[in-house]
């Protein structure tokens, strides 16, 4: 039996979305393939301005709120109707990579159009999004946490930035600070968050699957470590006689490794940065200080991998004669994504006929400073060598395709 053209799923216009998505890639271009899109940067705001004239050239409703954030509004005609979000980011890290933020924004905007050109009735009304600053130049995920409310004046008083460029880059694209603040919605007026983006990872391309339904965004912890021993000449104290920091450190950082991968597997942890002190080759070191960051999308096992490395630590000071301080410098719970909408996910991908998988991200997004607001989702698209926030990150086009029409499926179910 042949299936009638009309039973078939809608799908979106992949030329269009290419020609946007080109487009878009040429503003910022670094020449190797990459972007840099900085938040507030000259190009950046070429590119916010080209996306302004992109939505309303395709006849949509151009919203831009008190963050800056820039929405295509599609009214479903119901008064007081909430809104169902969707979409990512147009800035990127500086010689950062073309389809991070920008794929998602593209295919939001696609969507939007597949579903206008095919006069859907709709019960929500639809909002294509890109949000301010989520690679947190100025401030992580800027845009979306006003939104949230969850942006609070002292957030803006220490910007990574500085406070000064931070200004000056307000200026640049008119807005202020006071607007920002009073950026957010109320939670009755939003339905949902849906993101596409690109994996950043390689465990979609290793397992040749088409799409990964994100299953939480994964939390972490961090601490800074001091390992203090004793200053001692390097040449004339045995090397019994040592109360060496170095030492207790450096095997602190391999059993970190060792321990993670034996008794925590969905689990990371990294040390990015050690210095010593006194830090001469003649000297034994006396002071080691470490950064040390682990993530879990699970919170039991993020709790119990802090017990581990703190307990390692103390261990390997005590070792090797160490005192051993230790600061934590933040921590924040893993988000989970809706239960529901995983699901619709997975029957849009079953309906297209792609592959899925479900797994964890371990990267942030903007989808988490909804996460007490509305219902969120996230899927992901394979990246080529799982290569991110470098212009060598790639993904297949089909791959993007797929993704929008994931999308679109589920904008779908969720909105019609
Ligand atoms: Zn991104």
């Amino acid at each position: 039996m042949t299936e009638s053209f009309s039973t078939l799923p809608l799908r979106i216009n992949a030329d269009r979305m290419s020609a946007s998505f080109i487009h878009l890639a040429s503003i910022g271009a670094t020449g190797d393939g990459g972007v840099s899109r900085v938040t507030f940067s000259e190009e950046h705001l070429a590119a916010r301005k080209w996306l302004q004239t992109e939505i309303e050239n395709a006849g949509f409703e151009f919203r831009m709120d008190g963050a800056g954030n820039h929405s295509a509004f599609l009214d479903c005609g119901i008064k007081d109707a909430p809104t169902l979000l969707f979409g990512s980011h147009l800035d990127s890290v500086p010689n950062g990579g073309r389809f991070d933020g920008a794929l998602g924004v593209m295919a939001a905007l696609e969507v939007l159009r597949t579903v206008r050109e095919n006069r859907i009735s709709l019960r929500l009304n639809l909002e294509a999004i890109d949000f301010t600053d989520e690679e947190g130049t100025h401030a992580s995920l800027l845009g979306s946490s006003a939104l949230a409310g969850n942006l609070h004046p002292e957030d803006l008083k220490n910007p990574y930035s500085g406070r000064e460029n931070f200004k000056a880059g307000l200026m640049r694209a008119g807005l202020s600070e006071e607007n920002m603040l009073r950026a957010s919605r109320s939670k009755e007026s939003i339905a949902g968050y849906l993101e596409l983006h690109i994996e950043q990872g390689k465990r979609l391309e290793r397992a040749g699957i088409n799409i990964g339904i994100v299953s939480a965004i994964v939390g972490y912890g961090s601490y800074r470590l001091s390992f203090i021993g004793r200053a001692d000449h390097a040449g004339s104290t045995s090397m019994e006689d040592r109360l060496d920091a170095g030492q207790g450190a450096g095997a602190f950082i391999l059993a970190v490794r060792e321990i993670v991968m034996r008794d925590f597997p969905n689990c990371v942890a990294n040390v990015g940065k050690i210095e010593f002190a006194p830090g001469a080759s003649n000297i034994v070191p006396a002071r080691a200080d470490l950064l040390l960051e682990f993530r879990s999308p699970d919170e039991d096992q993020l709790l119990k991998l802090d017990i581990a490395l703190m307990k390692l630590a103390n261990d390997k000071a005590e070792q090797f004669g160490l005192k051993l301080l230790a600061e934590p410098l933040g921590k924040h719970l893993p988000n989970l994504m809706s239960a529901d909408i995983q699901k619709t996910f997975r029957s849009s991908c079953d309906t297209l006929g792609l592959s899925s998988t479900v797994l964890a991200s371990g990267a942030i997004h903007d989808a988490q400073s909804l996460v007490d607001v509305c219902p969120i989702g996230m899927i992901f698209v394979p990246s080529v060598d799982g290569a991110s926030h470098a212009p060598r990150e790639f993904t297949k086009w089909d791959d993007c395709v797929h993704g929008a029409n994931v999308l679109l499926q589920t904008v779908l179910s969720l909105a019609a």
